[in-house]
């Protein structure tokens, strides 16, 4: 009798590597022998993944297939493009560490709206859960960096060294002039992509333009050198060389995945009891008298995958839920006139695969917990204030009445405007006592500048009626003249002055 398994039970398992032996249904079943198919064998097993070295992934197409493309293609012009673009004169994207600014899409962040990126982390660690507990891993299947990259580097593999079977036969042929061409060929695009990739990275820190001026003129800090050699190498040896295995032994999220899934997680999964009893038929041959079920046993499901597993031995940890094993399965089925779906997206509460899941209360509760966390992060950045006044009293002087009978506070005014039209302001102060301010109130501050400036507070001696007043300082736009105008930005400070 089977036995009855839940999906949350991803635990690893000594003889079986870190294979759950989950199928559609929810039942157990054994692994298949190596007989069955040889890229089965051990790839259940972390030890035998990690030393059966390097993974000839075969090129497939299909619906999957096309849809990371495309979503690669996108993501890879939004990095490589951005930090060339400029917005309303200044860089779309740049985190100025230097100037402590971070431009971003035309609006200036200054350290005081770090709360802006608590509420992006809050909001992106929502999205991502949700996103996980409806599609599984659709995070590293199609969006990860080490995903995309990886399949980039696969891409040029393919092109220089052909498919799957052609790059086993080159690597297992002695060296040769073809051999030398295409492996360094392969190993230069590598590096132009590792390059290309550290320079466009390191440009969302230090000016693009500038860094390849200072590159030419071998004048760059040394800190973006460290970067970009770190980031040669960090994309060179993640995509080239490590691939699967960072997913695997590096990532924090592949580890705590598997408690977000419940038991209407999609993922990909093979149907059991539709493509035992698997085996070799020619496709005229009767299925019901053979006693075969729908799988060829082709294999295709396995030389296709990025971090070859056999997704028939039930969902295992490494699985990224790419889809290609279903690209490959539904292109075998199709051939063979069976039905596709024999590898699909499915949970362990629908294995059809086919529920609406917008109808599941916890789908459409969290629907509107995004919903809610990105409108609330959405009306705080439009909401920001374009200006802000910062007021230092100045508490190292000591009391002292001036020779024309008033006391005298000093203040350091800093003004930074983060994106106001205006320009030019004007700096006043509200108080209930006839306080004077002295110097020069008028301002000019730059977009996205920031301007300090030392006044003075004055009141005549017999005005005083508090050791401490409070005021108001206010910044209008210079073109404001009444002082019943709504201020731009305004703080309040205080007023200490002798009693007696
Ligand atoms: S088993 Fe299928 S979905 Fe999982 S990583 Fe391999 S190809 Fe992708
Ligand atoms: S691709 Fe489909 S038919 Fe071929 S071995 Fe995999 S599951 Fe079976």
């Amino acid at each position: 009798m089977s036995e009855k398994i839940s999906l949350l039970n991803i635990t690893p398992s000594h003889d079986n590597g870190l294979a759950i032996d989950l199928t559609l249904d929810g039942t157990r079943k054994k692994p298949h022998s190596s007989a069955q198919s040889k890229q089965s064998l051990g790839n259940n097993n972390l030890s035998a993944l990690i030393n059966s070295g390097k993974i000839y992934t075969k090129r497939t197409s299909g619906y999957f297939q096309r849809l990371r493309r495309y979503f690669s293609y996108l993501l890879l012009m939004l990095f490589f493009v951005m930090p060339w673009l400029e917005i309303a004169d200044k860089p779309a994207v740049l985190f100025d560490l230097a100037a402590q600014k971070f431009h971003i899409l035309g609006m200036t962040f200054w350290p005081q709206d770090a709360v802006f990126l608590v509420y992006l982390l809050v909001l992106a660690c929502i999205l991502l859960v949700a996103a996980t507990l409806i599609i599984g891993r659709v995070w590293c299947g199609f969006s990860c960096p080490q995903t995309i990259w990886t399949f980039l580097f696969i891409w040029v593999e393919d092109k220089c060294e052909g498919d799957r079977n052609q790059r086993i036969k080159l690597d297992k042929q002695p060296w040769s002039r073809t051999k030398v061409l295409r492996k360094s060929t392969k190993h230069t695009l590598w590096i132009l992509i590792s390059l290309a990739t550290a320079y466009s990275f390191v440009g969302y820190f230090y000016p693009i333009k500038a860094l390849l001026i200072d590159t030419f003129t071998m004048q760059m800090h040394y800190l973006a050198v460290f970067w970009l050699i770190f980031f040669v190498l960090g994309t060179y040896l993640n995509a080239g060389w490590l691939r699967e295995k960072v997913c695997l032994h590096m990532c924090p999220y592949a580890r705590f995945q598997a408690v977000m899934y419940s038991e209407d997680t999609l993922v990909v999964t093979y149907d059991t009891q539709r493509g035992e009893q698997r085996g070799k038929r020619k496709a005229s041959t009767d299925l019901a008298t053979t006693g075969l079920g729908d799988c060829v046993d082709c294999s295709l499901c396995v030389q296709v995958c990025p971090v070859d597993i056999d997704i028939r031995d039930g969902m295992q940890y490494p699985c990224i839920d790419c889809g290609l094993c279903i690209d490959a399965c539904d292109t075998v089925m199709h051939k063979m006139g069976y039905a596709s779906g024999l590898i699909r997206f499915s949970s362990a509460n629908d294995p059809s695969g086919k529920r609406n899941l917008l109808k599941l209360p916890k789908i459409q509760w969290l629907m509107a917990l995004s919903l809610t966390a990105t409108l609330v992060f959405g009306y705080s950045l439009l909401a920001r204030e374009s200006l802000s006044i910062d007021v230092i009293r100045d508490r190292s002087g000591i009391l002292y009445q001036l020779r024309d009978g008033g006391i005298e506070n000093t203040y350091q005014v800093k003004i930074n405007n983060k994106g106001a039209e205006l320009e030019s302001f004007q700096l006043a102060i509200i108080a209930k006592a006839p306080f004077i301010l002295r110097g020069n109130n008028n301002i000019y501050v730059q977009r996205g500048k920031v301007d300090t400036l030392m006044v003075s507070v004055w009141i005549a001696l017999e005005d005083i009626n508090d050791y401490q007043s409070d005021i108001r300082f206010v910044v209008r736009s210079s073109h404001q003249t009444g002082e019943n105008e709504a201020p731009i930005a305004e703080q309040l400070s205080s007023f200490i002055a002798p009693v007696n």
